[in-house]
């Protein structure tokens, strides 16, 4: 997720926060496992789900920290890539595909059930230039270079829990290959933070060569939804993320002698006002959008009319058409202030960046079984859509998909995705494996012995 949002519904009523298994806990199941799986198989009684998730939870959580300690910027993940690739190409019956992927990686796990669909999940790994504050023994001490700037580099949003749960639900689902028939596709994206990453997977064809999955799932951790919580949104839950960036001419002068120039500061203040009225003026009332000018360049002196003024500004919508009219209206304001004050045609660029989110409403419908059986009908909560972008969203374009957030609230203090202090609770790894695990395993075709 890009941006941190804090939309959801306040969580009601006290949460089932599930405990950390005790080693003794994990090491007993392990035992079992083991035990099971070395019985001949017709007195083999299979291993359910939730102690196939205990066997390998502390694993998995080793994992996080080992990727909380080495996060790295967007396209530039190849220590992670090196990481997962080993942690997953060890996993029995995973396949690593061979492909243009950049610092991602695809693998496929056979059910060895017989036929049934290809469904796909996907994770990402890339990490922020944020200074982590957490204090945590595996906190991350990592920099790097971004824009000529020093800049410490840190799992900010979370992208170190969601590679784990992917490694983790391989785990688990290599396990229980014998009881379904099927492929599960494991999509591992680099550079979701700059939205390249899905792109980037799709244009070198990860969906190809009989790859293209029924459905895709995803997950988001959430620190406003608690652990054992999860929130799902049907429909639109995420924003078109677009960008523009104007050049606005003028013809400079002295300061004393406005009418002697053409002033580009007074022009791009009006623009800047005049763009909040597509909002409040031209969008329909009952549809979201938002125009924030983050950035105005321009000027060096007091008394000096400078010759442009540069303006840079995000546009998020959710709607395809309220996007189009947005576009439509930025374009037409920003011309039109300048052919006003009599300046030359400004210059204009106007990114469409991330398509908004799209959760197929029937593929939600089918999750929220497995959701509420797991968590508890409490802890399962409906978001409103939020203004954040997502690049999941280029998936959900190829093939229906759904992107759910996975609770990892901290009761006692509020956290904030982006942000040094971010420490999402990673008693929420075994919680995503689970869920995970079986909202593929419902998709799969299951084995009838
Ligand atoms: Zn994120």
């Amino acid at each position: 997720m890009r941006t941190a949002s804090s939309a959801s519904a306040a969580p009601s009523g006290p949460p089932s926060v599930r405990r950390r298994p005790s080693v003794a806990r994990v090491l007993r199941a392990a035992a079992l496992a083991a035990a099971l799986l070395a019985a001949p198989r017709e007195a083999r009684a299979e291993p359910a789900i939730p102690a196939l998730v205990d066997s390998f939870a502390a694993a998995t959580i080793e994992d996080r920290r080992w990727l909380h300690a080495h996060p790295e910027l967007s396209l530039r993940e190849h220590a992670t890539q090196a990481y997962v690739r080993e942690k997953l190409g060890s996993i029995p019956g995973i396949e690593i595909i061979p492909g243009e992927w950049g610092t991602g990686l695809v693998a496929l796990l056979r059910g060895g059930a017989g036929e049934g669909p290809v469904i796909g999940y996907r994770a990402d790994i890339d990490a922020l230039p944020i200074t982590e504050a957490t204090g945590l023994p595996f906190a991350s001490t990592a920099r790097d270079t971004l824009g000529g700037r020093d800049v410490g580099v840190m799992h900010a949003c979370g992208h170190d829990l969601h590679a784990a749960i992917l490694l983790g639900t391989a785990r688990v689902l290599s396990a229980a290959r014998d009881r379904f028939g099927g492929t599960v596709l494991f999509v591992v994206e680099p550079a979701e933070e700059i939205g390249a990453g899905a792109s980037l997977l799709l244009e070198a064809g990860v969906f190809e060569d009989g790859r293209k999955p029924e459905a895709i799932f995803a997950l988001h951790d959430h620190p406003t939804i608690l652990l054992g919580q999860a929130g799902y949104c049907p429909g639109r839950s995420a924003a078109n993320v677009d960008e523009f960036r104007v050049r606005v001419i003028g013809k400079g002068g002295h300061g004393a002698y406005p009418h002697r120039a053409i002033d580009p500061v007074v022009i791009a203040s009006e623009m800047i006002l005049a763009l909040q009225k597509i909002v409040s003026r031209e969008v329909d009332a009952a549809r979201q959008a938002v125009i924030t000018v983050g950035s105005i360049h321009g000027g060096s002196a007091t008394n000096v009319i400078p010759e442009s003024v540069e303006l840079r500004g995000t546009v998020r919508t959710l709607e395809p058409e309220v996007r189009r009219q947005v576009q439509d209206a930025v374009l037409r304001t920003i011309k039109g202030i300048a052919q006003a004050a009599g300046a030359p045609a400004p210059e204009i660029e106007y990114v469409l960046g991330t398509p908004s989110c799209f959760n197929d409403p029937v593929l939600v419908e089918s999750i929220l079984p497995v959701l509420r059986d797991v968590l508890g009908e409490e802890n399962v909560l409906r978001y409103e859509p939020a203004m954040g972008g997502e690049d999941f969203s280029f998936f959900q374009e190829a093939v229906p998909g759904v992107i759910f957030r996975l609770g990892v609230g901290r009761p006692e203090r509020e956290m904030s995705t982006h942000s040094p202090a971010f420490d999402p609770d990673e008693r929420a790894i075994p919680i995503g494996m689970r869920l995970m695990s079986e909202i593929l395993l419902a998709r799969l075709t299951l084995s009838q012995d």
